[in-house]
């Protein structure tokens, strides 16, 4: 049971959201923003979420897009990860947050609710890291588009009242070699203790991590040793590790010495499977 009353909305377009919204907020109802409810529904069970009103997005006809036209792959925000991984557009980003939660819960989880998380995981970020794909933002302003690694430090940057409605990927980098990488604790299905996204793109393997630390991250300084061929793999594994945005983390899923390890253990792999493929 959630332990508070809420209003919910269910706005039929963008500007309906944001109008919503803003009148929530002057109202001081602590609107949010509600893809498909999981996370809202949880943390509001345990009381570690308050707002009076939520504003659903899934109605919005941009919010559902899933198009292929001119060179771009259009991804609505308000698509389930089911939906996004039976279209199969995108094979990198079918991997990485294919394997997201179980499948039951991969048919409620959207796009847009994996990347504003507030758990650290954010699995669906990192293939739109390495692809420099571009968040599409709805707000009071209007819509901006924003490359997402420009609005992605450690969590996606939005104004107040703003939400994002899409993600557009240049189709050429689609079908790339590329590798998805989940390794867990102990089951399949479970929080990853590393998981990483790498694409090959113009003769440089592109890396995206998450798990590792305490937010998705991709560092060009990393990409920089990891294509780094003057020096032997294990060297390069060793520069990578210098590149770490924060301390790795350190809990009951795995020790950091560990998560270290597995991480390690996938970069020499990659390397071994990509060296000399373009
Ligand atoms: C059983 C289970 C297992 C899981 N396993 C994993 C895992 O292995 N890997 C992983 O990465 N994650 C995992 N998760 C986390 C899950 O991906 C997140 O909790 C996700 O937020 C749920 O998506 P949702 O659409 O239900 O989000 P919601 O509950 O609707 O929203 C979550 C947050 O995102 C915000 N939000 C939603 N849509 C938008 C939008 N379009 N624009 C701006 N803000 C928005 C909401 O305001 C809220 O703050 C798991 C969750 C569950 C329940």
């Amino acid at each position: 049971m959630i332990p508070f009353d809420f209003e919910y909305y269910r706005p039929d377009s963008i500007e309906e959201a944001v109008n919503v919204f803003e009148r929530l907020d002057n109202e001081q109802k602590q609107p949010i923003y509600l893809g498909g409810g999981s996370e809202i529904i949880t943390l509001g069970r345990l009381n570690q979420l308050q707002t009076q009103a939520v504003i659903d997005l899934k109605r919005i006809p941009e919010c559902k897009a899933l198009q292929l036209e001119e060179g771009v792959l259009v991804l609505g925000a308000g698509l389930s990860l089911t939906e996004v991984a039976e279209a199969n557009h995108f094979p990198l980003l079918t991997e990485s947050a294919g394997r997201v939660a179980d499948h039951t819960a991969r048919c409620t989880i959207t796009l847009g609710g994996n990347i504003c998380s507030n758990l650290m995981y954010r699995e669906a970020v990192l293939a739109f890291l390495v692809a420099d794909s571009q968040a599409v933002i709805a707000g009071k302003q209007g819509i901006r588009r924003v490359v997402f690694s420009d609005i992605y430090n450690k969590r996606l940057h939005l104004h107040r009242g703003e939400f994002l409605v899409q993600i557009a990927t240049d189709t050429k980098l689609l079908t790339l070699p590329h590798r998805g990488v989940k390794k867990t604790k102990d089951s399949r299905i479970n929080y990853p203790l590393v998981s990483c996204a790498f694409l090959k793109c113009d003769g440089r393997l592109r890396l995206a991590v998450t798990g590792l630390c305490a937010f998705p991250f991709r560092m060009r300084e990393m990409e920089d040793c990891l294509n780094d061929d003057s020096l032997a793999p294990e060297e390069r594994i060793k520069q990578c590790l210098r590149y770490l945005p924060a301390p790795i983390v350190d809990d009951v899923e795995g020790s950091a010495p560990y998560r270290q390890f597995v991480f390690s253990n996938t970069l020499a792999e990659v390397i071994e499977q990509f060296e000399g493929r373009d």
